[in-house]
């Protein structure tokens, strides 16, 4: 249940979902994402759901992640990226796989001590962790080439806009109950959003926890 073969069958699925990224699904194909649940939770890691991870939060459905990397990886350069919503850290360290140095902040301090085990036991040593709101996005650490945001929010942080590099894209689900994905390039003409498919995402909240 939690075998290589397993994480075929879901790259297969994610293909007929319409992921197209060879290097998303390499990926995801090779990473264990069971590690990153509890183990009570392991063998329904590879289906097609969001899983619980505990704080009331969830582990994005495979699906979503691919989506959201696919759109990352779509950008003109991969050096440095910054994900708001580390969770149990599946997602980050997919991006590890995909960019030179991922930044990766979350507002619950435990649930981001469990993703630094995690990612230490996978031996995933680009992703740097920080306990801080997402809200604000990382100053010292940018610009960033991508910004990723894996919790909806109501309105558009647009301190995570100044933090794009030149030609950089902030990917990010907006709206409350009814959320939406979108991406705002950074181009020599100003900024340019795209509206994609509704999705949903648990909510942006404010404050450390
Ligand atoms: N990236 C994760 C998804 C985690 S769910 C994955 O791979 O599955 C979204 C996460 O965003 C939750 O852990 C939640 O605590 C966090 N979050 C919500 N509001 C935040 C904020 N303002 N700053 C940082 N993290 C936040």
């Amino acid at each position: 249940m939690t075998s290589a073969r397993t994480r075929g069958r879901m790259v297969e699925r994610l293909r007929t979902q319409g992921i197209k990224d060879e290097s998303v699904l390499a990926v995801m194909g090779a990473l264990p994402r069971h590690v990153f649940v509890d183990e009570a939770l392991a063998h329904r890691a590879y289906d097609d759901v969001a899983l619980p991870i505990g704080h009331g939060q969830t582990i994005s459905q495979p699906y979503i992640v691919a989506r959201m990397s696919e759109l990352a990886v779509s950008a003109l350069r991969r050096e440095r990226v910054l994900e708001i919503g580390t969770g149990c850290g599946y997602q980050s360290a997919v991006l590890g796989k995909l960019f030179k140095t991922v930044f990766s902040v979350e507002r619950i301090a435990l649930l981001l001590d469990k993703a630094r085990s995690t990612l230490r036991e996978l031996q995933v040593n680009n992703v740097r962790l920080r306990h801080a709101d997402g809200h604000l996005g990382l100053p010292e650490s940018g610009p960033f080439d991508v910004v990723i945001m894996t919790a909806a929010a109501s309105h558009l942080p647009l301190s995570l806009l100044e933090q794009l590099a030149p030609g950089g894209r902030l990917i990010f689900p907006l709206g409350t109950t009814d959320q939406e994905l979108r991406v705002i390039e950074r181009t020599p003409d100003g900024f340019v959003e795209v509206r994609l498919e509704k999705v949903r995402f648990v909510p942006l909240l404010p404050g450390l926890a």
